[in-house]
């Protein structure tokens, strides 16, 4: 889709047209900036953000009218603290992200952050507070510094190098034919799985918002790839709220706080101590069942049981 625009154009050619499919998609979900399709109501006045507190309160959601994806979906992200989304595939994660920057409106129930309900603020204060890691970063045609800038379009170039050394990108930009000027995408230099999703994190950090997305990923990198992407979301995640489809169970371990999902449905949530002991409980029996596999998903190997 995206492959047939102008490399030239970059953002002004990402129309609005575009956004419904780009998510579903998955694609270029992480660029929150495209034009809000549908307008703000005519009350709506930008988000105030305090400590960038996440509630979900009894949301209900379908994709269709004849479909409930979400059922009275109830938990609080605290402001600056890591809540994990956990649950078989389907259950509804990425449904529940896609809720917060209003990819999507929920049937009932409402969303607020720090006390707003967000259908009450404008699109654009929103996503503005958001930043979006996806599990497949996107390169567009252009340079490795417009594919950073895409995170902020009036970033300057120091911000640009600021962000790309906490993503611990920089390093590896220098080594490049042109640094910051090489070309990626179709017709660029081909990147590493992991300098892309460390390119992905250096156009969230530029956006310095408050509230990080995070699809974590589950395809397996190189040990030393592994460890600077790590530290990259490390540095991304520190001080934000932050939301993550956890697939590592180091990541679910070490989250604040971690909701379990089934079938649209939030079954359990509590940290990984109080859920892994708890009778019959379905964290428990997921976090038994890959067990045998802890080790090696403390690194970068999927997690068994869809946790
Ligand atoms: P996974 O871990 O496999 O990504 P998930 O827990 O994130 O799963 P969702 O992707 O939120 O689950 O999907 C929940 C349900 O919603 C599934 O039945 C899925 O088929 C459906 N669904 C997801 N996206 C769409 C869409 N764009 N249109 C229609 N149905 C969708």
């Amino acid at each position: 889709l995206l492959m047939a625009y102008d490399p030239a154009r970059r953002l002004a050619r990402l129309q609005v047209s575009l956004e419904r499919a780009a998510v579903n998609a998955r694609m270029i979900y992480e660029i929150l900036d495209i034009q809000p399709r549908q307008a703000d109501r005519a009350d709506a006045r930008p988000l105030a953000i305090s400590d960038a507190t996440i509630t979900f309160r009894d949301v209900r959601f379908g994709y269709t009218d004849n479909d409930t994806i979400l059922k009275d979906v109830s938990f609080t992200a605290e402001g600056g603290k890591t809540t994990a989304l956990v649950g078989p595939s389907g259950a509804g994660k990425s449904t529940v992200i896609s809720l917060i920057p209003r990819f999507y409106d929920p049937a009932a129930g409402e969303i607020l952050i720090d006390g707003q309900d967000i259908a009450h603020v404008t699109k654009q204060s929103l996503r503005n507070a958001i930043a979006y890691v996806s599990q497949q970063p996107y390169l567009f045609e252009g340079t490795i510094r417009d594919n950073i800038r895409y995170g902020r379009p009036d970033a300057t170039d120091a911000e640009i190098e600021e962000a790309a050394r906490h993503a611990y990108a920089h390093d590896f930009i220098l080594a490049q034919p042109l640094g910051y000027d090489t070309p990626v995408g179709e017709n660029g230099v081909t990147l590493s799985g992991g300098q892309r999703q460390r390119l992905s994190i250096a156009r969230a950090l530029v956006r310095n918002a408050p509230i990080l997305l995070l699809d974590e990923a589950t395809s397996a990198l190189d040990t030393e790839s592994e460890q600077a992407v790590q530290r990259a979301l490390d540095e991304a995640m520190s001080g934000r709220t932050v939301v993550v489809i956890a697939h590592r169970l180091s990541t679910v371990v070490r989250a604040d706080k971690i909701i379990v999902m089934q079938a649209g449905q939030v079954v359990e949530e509590g940290t990984h101590a109080a859920l892994a002991t708890r009778e019959n409980g379905l964290y428990a029996r997921l976090n038994n069942l890959q067990a045998p596999t802890a080790g090696a998903a403390q690194t970068s190997q999927e997690t068994g049981a869809g946790i």
